[in-house]
């Protein structure tokens, strides 16, 4: 009897998590990237000879990816060396304005009090309790439920949990929230800035997004080595399960059979027959038609006024002086509601942008040679119009000067000792089709940006959705759920496909 054969179209965290599932449990797994290496946006580029990551930098929410290589007969710890963050990120205002977070609240208490004054201190005691429970309140609920409805989302939580839904605000901005808790600007700048972790705007998505900074105060992790080793792990592990990747292989289109999915097409040429369909692209790459006419109609797609903040991003190699970055440091805009108004209003680049810079090579503030060259990834938030505006150099070279002297007034001086690697939104949009350059899928907008998001079924059958523009969105550890909600999809529907037909399944029914 045949095994079910199962393609995945690309090895983000979504398609790599559903590959690892799906072949520990018995399917057939072919996986198409189109890229040379596994990863999607958790990439690396070659700086001065010594690969950097330029993607995601904030490892958090490990519990997701414990169990995930657990149930694959290893473990994180046996694949990957990781160090836990003391300091989650070292924050600056005007030169000499410093702010550092750490992983234990009660530091951050105490240094928030000697920043800002016991009121401040009392707020983020509150922000911190309020989080927690905003993110107890929808683990289970939301995240990890297969695309649930707001009907769903009351029958879940039960009677019960109505209080505790009404309590996180969900028709406030998470402005609006951070006001409540924080009167001095600078700490209702630094706690908004979590909506942005989702690509959104702090002005726009609701108050619930303060559940991302309860994720970080459970742990922020480093992966020695870089982010891109997590995805390199994934792949080795689901290879071992006998999944078959191929890189350099573009999907070109999604074969349909009598209103089902029945194979795809490799580069125009090769056509491979499968029995489901994992898509991990944008989904908006389905319905644009990048997968053909008949997957088309199997997503209705993203308008452009929903799509989620794009980035330019430099990765370097370079030494610095004159200020102590940490692991991430973030170096604010006197205005953040300019910098959003010039990227979701006038769609453009910010003019007085805040900068994130990830050192690569520090662990905590610590742990580099200052007579050395180190990594730098700098990255400012941008609109994702990549596909209808061309950033040209003129353009990118007059942000890149705005950028690092934004920096130097801030007192951070970078000497560079390679020229730097650059990535606009118009990259983005070709590394990630028919996305206009968003890295996060749709933004979390308004309460109901959330039941927006695809599920994991689509509305072809055998057409599976998998990564950061469908449930439960974007960030690393919610593509991964993505990822491993559409394989059981696929197991509990290949179950029950069996019990009609009798015939032997992976797993031996
Ligand atoms: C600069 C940056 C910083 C970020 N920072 C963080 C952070 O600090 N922490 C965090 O948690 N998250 C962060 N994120 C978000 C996080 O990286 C993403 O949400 C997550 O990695 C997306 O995974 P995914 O499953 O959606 O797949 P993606 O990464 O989107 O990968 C999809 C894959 O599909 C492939 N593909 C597409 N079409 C085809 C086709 N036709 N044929 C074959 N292959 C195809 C693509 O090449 C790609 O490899 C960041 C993202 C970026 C870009």
């Amino acid at each position: 009897m045949r095994t079910a054969r199962i393609a995945v179209i690309g090895a983000g965290m979504g398609g790599l998590a559903a590959a690892l599932d799906l072949s520990r449990s018995g399917f057939e797994v072919l996986l198409f990237e189109q890229a040379a290496a596994p990863g999607g946006k958790m990439r690396e580029v070659d700086v001065g000879g010594r690969a950097t990551d330029a993607g995601p930098t904030v490892f958090t929410m490990r519990g997701v990816f414990d169990a995930l290589f657990d149930d694959a007969g290893s473990s994180l710890e046996r694949e990957l060396t990781l160090t836990r963050a003391n300091v989650l990120a070292r924050h600056t205002w005007r030169p000499g304005e410093c702010l550092d977070l750490f992983a234990d609240p009660a530091r951050s208490e105490t240094a928030i009090e000697a920043f800002a004054g016991a009121r401040e201190a009392q707020g983020f005691a509150r922000f911190v309790a309020h989080a927690r429970r905003i993110y107890s309140t929808l683990e289970k609920s939301f995240i990890q439920a297969a695309r649930p409805s707001p009907l769903d989302l009351i029958r879940r939580v039960g009677l019960k949990g109505l209080g505790d839904l009404w309590d996180i605000q969900p028709f406030a901005s998470l402005w609006q929230a951070t006001g409540g808790y924080f009167r001095d600007p600078r700490l209702q700048q630094l706690f908004g800035r979590y909506a942005t972790y989702c690509g959104s705007s702090p002005f726009l998505a609701p108050a619930t997004l303060m559940l991302v900074a309860h994720v970080e105060q459970a742990g922020v992790w480093y992966i020695h080595g870089g982010m891109h080793r997590l995805a390199v792990a994934m792949s080795g592990l689901a290879q071992r399960h006998g999944a078959v990747l191929r890189y350099g292989a573009a999907v070109t289109q999604i074969l349909v059979h009598h209103g089902r999915v029945s194979g795809v097409e490799i580069d125009g040429k090769e056509r491979i027959a499968v029995d489901a369909i994992v898509c991990n692209a944008d989904s908006n790459a389905l319905a644009a038609g990048l997968f053909g006419a008949s997957a088309a109609r199997s997503s209705p797609g993203t308008p452009p006024a929903w799509r989620s903040l794009s980035a330019v991003t430099w990765n370097l190699s370079a030494k610095t002086a004159g200020f102590d970055l940490a692991h991430h440091s973030v170096f604010f805009s006197a205005d953040y509601r300019a910098e959003f108004d010039d990227i979701y209003r006038r769609r453009r680049l910010p003019t007085s942008p805040t900068i994130y810079v990830c050192a690569q090579d520090r662990i905590d503030a610590g742990g580099v040679d200052p007579e050395q060259a180190e990594r730098l990834f700098c990255l400012v938030n941008a609109p994702a119009i990549g596909d209808t505006h061309l950033f040209d150099t003129a353009e990118i070279a007059q942000c890149e000067a705005r950028v690092f002297g934004q920096l130097e007034k801030s007192g951070l001086s970078i000497h560079r000792r390679s020229s730097p690697v650059t990535s606009t939104p118009s990259n983005f949009h070709r590394l990630f089709p028919a996305t206009g350059g968003a890295l996060y899928g749709q933004a979390s907008h308004g309460w109901q940006a959330s039941f927006r998001r695809a599920g994991s079924r689509s509305a072809l059958p055998g057409l599976y959705l998998a990564g950061g523009s469908s449930h439960p969105g974007p960030g690393v550890p919610m593509a991964a759920t993505s990822g491993r909600l559409a394989a059981a999809c696929i197991i509990a529907d290949r179950a029950s496909i069996a019990r009609f037909r009798p015939v032997a399944m992976p797993g031996g029914t």
